[in-house]
């Protein structure tokens, strides 16, 4: 097997390691992994952590990863589960070969092993409730009870298994268990439920079954079939292997498993004021707390995307996490940084203001009659009668050659509220009554001449004026401070602007034990913006950031030129270094 990529080299976690060392004894011809969702629900940033590891070392190492479906369990499943998946390991930038597998696709396969291991004395149908199953099974202190029906016979268990199948019992009436040691110190090893009487369709097989094998017996067997040289899951199943090697090595050859899966177990993923459990973020969204699966405060992939969130952020983030065996907790900021750090040469610039003030350039025809001539050679502009506008073409990104754009420049604009002070802290570097010139970006220098209040006091409005020598030039015989963004109030686009924080006002959500005591009510605020026209055009989806302001993308369901909605993606910096 040839790993020339040089990048891969510099990963050596301890899966890798171990994969190189098999890869050098010659022990598989070929590394194949698995990505193994359960669809009962979407995925989330612990499942990339997954993806990225499983399909990353497919790809390394020249092998196959594939898309399996493990659904065991047709109650808490469905289809639109399975499209969801799919759509997002696409999305994250993964392939899988051929169509993707599910356990369901097996289930033929696993009933004949069942019925091997009953023919081997490996298994019994036990006939006791599943209270008395669990209350029998003992405790650490305490051995297990044997069931009554644990030394049945070959034929009276394969009777009974037979009548599972065929509907002769209801929902928890029998089950099939593995015969393994009822005194294990390992309770997973207390002879096992491996199948289950269900009766309940099932999103691929129909009502073809009403028995159904335990997530415990089909995983390691659909491995097999799949021919997985290497297992990976996370820490919690590390108490399962000694029966995952069980179910492989009782089936063996006798049952046609030409080479033994290995699990491999590493940390879960998680991060700080983020909730990784499917059964929890579904109650989020079943009870409204969201508004679905993909709110962009989820941390689930279909979240992400719409939050604006990259592909490229998201596998770097899960570089930088790296994979290990220690349970840690990872910084959320860590995540921003990798998500931030994808966008700044990608994303075109844009101005939006998003508390709008409303600033009358007094002198602005005058200013702007006077532009033929005064011509900056910096700035290529045109004049629009019509609208009374001067479009300033200025570039979508500082050094990157993202294109150009052309900006509307009025009479009337809009600042930032915030970008004027009755009473300006120390060291603020824009406008206020004693420092009145600032340089508007892409455009003129504007001092401002008066403000107006309103019974309150509160400032509604500037009077200002323009120098009309500085158009993309410096003023003469003075140095102006600050730089602030503005939108033309005319031919800018209201838009909805929605800025987020984390849903949870707690470093560990998963611990608290009622998520509504735990939400924070400032987790999303809507602003009513203004946006420059090119924002207001782009197709929903585009992120771009916004001048002094963060990182923001068109919503993928709401935003319309007509009526922008963007969505806050990451803020523009924080304090945050990555190690
Ligand atoms: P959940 O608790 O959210 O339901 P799960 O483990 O039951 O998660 P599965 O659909 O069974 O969900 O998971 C598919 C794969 O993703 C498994 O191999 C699982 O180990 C892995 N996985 C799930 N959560 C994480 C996580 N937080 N970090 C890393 N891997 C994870
Ligand atoms: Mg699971």
């Amino acid at each position: 097997m040839t790993n020339a990529n040089t990048a891969t080299d510099q990963k050596n976690d301890f899966i890798r390691h171990i994969i190189r060392h098999d890869l050098a004894q010659n022990k598989y011809a070929k590394i194949v992994t698995r990505f193994p969702p359960e669809p009962n629900g979407y995925l989330h940033l612990g499942h990339v952590k997954s993806i990225c590891l499983n399909f990353g070392i497919a790809a390394e190492f020249g092998g196959v990863c594939n898309l399996r479906f493990d659904d065991t369990n047709p109650t808490a499943e469905k289809q639109d589960y399975i499209d969801n998946i799919e759509n997002d390991v696409k999305w994250l930038g993964f392939e899988w070969i051929g169509t993707p597998h599910h356990a369901s696709g097996y289930f033929e396969q696993l009933y004949t092993w069942a019925l091997q291991l009953i023919e081997q004395g490996d298994a019994y149908v036990d006939l006791q409730t599943l209270t008395q199953i669990r209350d029998n099974r003992g405790s650490f202190q305490i051995v297990g009870t044997p069931s009554p029906q644990r030394d049945a016979s070959i034929s009276d268990n394969l009777q009974r298994f037979d009548d599972m199948r065929q509907g002769k019992y209801g929902n928890g009436e029998a089950v099939l268990r593995a015969k393994i040691d009822m005194a294990s110190p390992n309770m997973n090893l207390r002879d096992p439920v491996i199948y289950r009487v269900l009766h309940q369709t099932h999103h691929q097989t129909g009502d073809a079954w009403c028995i159904y094998p335990m997530y415990d017996y089909a995983h390691p067997l659909s491995d097999a079939i799949e021919e997985i040289t290497h297992s990976l899951c996370t820490l919690e199943f590390e108490d399962h292997r000694p029966f995952y090697d069980w179910v492989i090595a009782k089936i063996g050859a006798k049952g046609g498993i030409k080479q033994a899966p290995h699990q491999y177990e590493f940390s879960r993923l998680n991060v700080d004021h983020t909730l990784t459990s499917k059964r929890k973020l579904k109650q989020l969204v079943d009870e409204g707390i969201v508004s679905g699966w993909d709110d962009p405060r989820m941390p689930t992939v279909a979240g992400m995307r719409r939050r604006g969130y990259t592909p490229e952020g998201l596998r770097d983030f899960c570089e930088r996490v790296g994979v290990t065996k220690a349970d840690s907790v990872v910084d959320f900021r860590m995540l921003e940084f990798s998500i931030r750090q994808s966008l700044d040469d990608t994303t075109a610039r844009g101005m939006a203001v998003m508390r709008p003030l409303k600033v009358t350039i007094t002198n602005f025809a005058e200013a702007v009659s006077e532009w033929q001539t005064l011509k900056s050679d910096s700035v290529q502009s045109r004049w629009d009668e019509g609208n009374k506008a001067l479009w300033l073409t200025q570039p979508n990104h500082p050094n990157v050659d993202l294109g150009m754009r052309d900006i509307p420049f009025t009479e009337v604009i809009y600042i930032d509220q915030t970008d004027y002070e009755l009473e300006p802290p120390q060291g603020y570097k824009r406008l206020s009554p004693s420092n009145t010139e600032i340089r508007l970006r892409n455009t003129y220098v504007l001092a401002v001449t008066e403000h107006i209040l309103d019974a309150a006091g509160k400032v509604i409005e500037l009077k200002a004026t323009i120098d009309k020598t500085t158009l993309g030039q410096n003023p003469e015989g003075r140095k102006v401070k600050g730089v602030i963004h503005w939108v033309s109030a005319s031919l800018g686009v209201p838009a909805i602007v929605r800025v987020y924080q984390h849903l949870f006002a707690v470093d560990d959500p998963a611990s608290a034990e009622d998520v509504h005591s735990i939400l924070n009510p400032n987790s999303l605020s809507e602003f009513k913006a203004v946006v420059e026209p090119s924002l207001a055009n782009s197709a929903a989806g585009s992120r771009f950031q916004f001048e002094r302001e963060g990182y923001f993308v068109a919503d993928s369901v709401e935003h319309t030129p007509d009526s922008p909605v963007f969505n806050q993606i990451v803020s523009l910096r924080d304090s945050y270094k990555p190690s």
